[in-house]
C-alpha cells in the first residue's frame, strides 16, 4: 500500500472559535491584511469576530473588501499592492472560495513580482506571506487546499495556481457564518463539495486516505442534499445541517488537496467563464454524464460512490430503480432548468478544457471527442 498524505493547515471549528483561539494569531505578524468579497464578509458576523481577535493581540488591520466571484488578476494585484503598502505581515481571507482564493494569490503577489503568465506558473521564489482562511461559505474547501483559482482573461477559462506554498496556517470553521447564506448559494456551494469528494475518489492520484475521506464526504453530502432537496419553499436549513455541509466540504476539500480536480473541473471552467454559470452548478451540471462515462471502465468503482451517497435511500425522492438514475433525478431536482450549449460553444469549450492540467487527473483519461460527447450530453 503506498500513500503521500500531506496537509499542514491547522482545521479548528467550532461555535465562536475564533475568538476562542485568537492567541494564534500573535505569532503571524503585527500587521494584517483582510481580504473579502464586498458584504458577505460583514453579514455573516466573520468580520467582526476577526477584527475582535486581532485587536485582542494587539493587530493592527487593513481592510481590502473589493475581490468579485471568480477572481481577477487585476483585483489580486490592486490588493498586494496595499499588502506591500502597509507592510502586511499576514493575509487573513474571508468568503466563500473567492475571496479565499484571492487571499493566496494575494500572500504570493505580496513578495514576488510576476507576470500575468508566471503567476500560474511559478517559480515564486519569495514564498508567500503566512494565510488565515474563514470560509462563509460550505463548498470549495478552500481553507485547506494549497490551490488559487483566478480568472484567465489569456486563455478564456479559469486557471489554478497549485503550490505548497499555498497552504493556509489557520482554517477557522464557524457554520454560523454560513447561516446567512441563500439557499441557491447553499446548494450550489454544497455541488462543489460533492464534486470535489467524487473527482477525488476517482482520480488517479487517489490513495486509501484520500478515498475513505471522500466516501465520508460523499456520505455526508448525499444525506444533506437530500435535506436541502426536501425543504419546504422558502426555507433554509437548520445548523445542524449547515454544520455537516460546513465539515463535508472541507473533508472535500482535504481530499483534493490530495488528488486535485478532474474533468469535470477542467469542463466546468469554460461554462463559468463565458457563461457566468456558478462554479459549483457548472460541476454539477457535467456529474451524473461523467459517472457514467467512468463507469464504462471502472463500473465498481462508480457503484461505490453512489452507494456512499444513498440517493435511492431517500423514500420520499420516488425511489428509481437505479442508484445511477436516483443519482441524476435529485440533481436535476436541485439544478432545475439546464443552460444549453451550441455545437460551437461545445467544440469551443472542449478545446479549451483538453488543455486543463487536471484533466490528466481523470482516472480515465479523456479524449477531444470524449469531451465533446459528455458536453453535449448533458448541456447540448
Ligand atoms: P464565491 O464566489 O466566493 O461567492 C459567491 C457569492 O456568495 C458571493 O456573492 C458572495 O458574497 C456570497 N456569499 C458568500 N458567503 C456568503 C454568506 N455567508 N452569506 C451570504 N452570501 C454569501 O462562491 P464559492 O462557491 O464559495 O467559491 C467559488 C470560487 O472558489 C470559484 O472561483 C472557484 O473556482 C473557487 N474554488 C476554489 C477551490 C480551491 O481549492 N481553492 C476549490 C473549488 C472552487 P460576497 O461577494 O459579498 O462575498
Ligand atoms: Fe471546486
Amino acid at each position: 500500500m503506498q500513500l503521500k498524505h500531506f496537509m499542514p493547515v491547522r482545521v479548528l471549528m467550532g461555535p465562536d472559535i475564533i475568538r476562542q483561539q485568537a492567541p494564534l494569531l500573535a505569532p503571524l505578524g503585527t500587521t494584517a491584511l483582510i481580504v473579502t468579497g464586498r458584504s458577505s464578509a460583514r453579514a455573516s458576523g466573520a468580520l467582526a469576530d476577526i477584527i475582535a481577535a486581532l485587536d485582542s493581540q494587539g493587530i493592527r488591520h487593513i481592510l481590502f473588501d473589493q475581490v468579485e466571484a471568480n477572481p481577477r488578476l487585476a483585483t489580486v494585484r490592486q490588493a498586494a499592492q496595499l499588502a506591500r503598502q502597509e507592510k502586511a505581515g499576514f493575509v487573513v481571507g474571508i468568503g466563500g472560495g473567492s475571496p479565499l482564493d484571492a487571499a493566496k494569490a494575494v500572500a504570493l503577489l505580496a513578495v514576488n513580482d510576476l507576470d500575468d503568465s508566471a503567476i500560474f506558473t511559478g517559480p515564486w521564489p519569495g514564498g508567500a506571506l503566512k494565510l488565515v482562511a474563514v470560509p462563509t461559505t460550505a463548498g470549495t474547501g478552500s481553507e485547506v487546499t494549497q490551490y488559487a483559482i483566478l480568472t484567465n482573461d489569456a486563455l478564456q477559462t479559469k486557471t489554478s495556481i497549485a503550490w505548497d506554498g499555498l497552504f493556509p496556517a489557520i482554517a477557522f470553521l464557524d457554520s454560523r457564518y454560513t447561516h446567512s447564506c441563500p439557499l441557491n448559494t447553499t446548494i450550489n456551494t454544497a455541488l462543489d463539495a460533492l464534486s470535489h469528494a467524487v473527482e477525488g475518489f476517482l482520480s488517479n492520484k487517489s490513495d486509501p486516505w484520500s478515498r475513505s475521506e471522500a466516501l465520508e464526504a460523499i456520505r455526508l453530502l448525499g444525506k444533506n442534499l437530500q435535506t436541502l432537496a426536501r425543504l419546504p419553499a422558502g426555507e433554509l436549513p437548520g445548523p445542524d445541517t449547515r454544520a455537516e455541509l460546513l465539515f463535508a466540504a472541507n473533508l472535500a476539500g482535504v481530499v483534493i488537496s490530495q488528488t486535485g480536480s478532474t474533468m469535470v473541473h477542467a469542463m466546468g471552467y469554460p461554462l463559468t467563464y463565458s457563461h457566468g454559470v456558478d462554479h459549483g452548478r457548472a460541476n454539477a451540471l457535467l456529474l451524473p454524464d461523467y459517472l457514467d462515462f467512468i463507469a464504462r471502465q471502472h463500473p465498481g468503482a462508480v457503484q461505490t460512490v453512489l452507494d456512499a451517497f444513498g440517493a435511492c435511500q431517500s423514500p420520499d425522492l420516488h425511489g428509481p430503480a437505479s442508484p445511477a438514475l436516483a443519482f441524476r433525478q435529485l440533481l436535476d431536482r436541485l439544478l432545475g432548468p439546464r443552460e444549453r450549449l451550441s455545437p460551437e460553444e461545445i467544440t469551443q469549450f472542449a478545446r479549451t478544457a483538453i488543455q486543463a492540467r487536471n484533466i490528466a487527473n481523470t482516472l480515465v483519461v479523456p479524449t477531444l471527442q470524449d469531451l465533446q460527447a459528455l458536453y453535449a450530453a448533458s448541456l447540448g
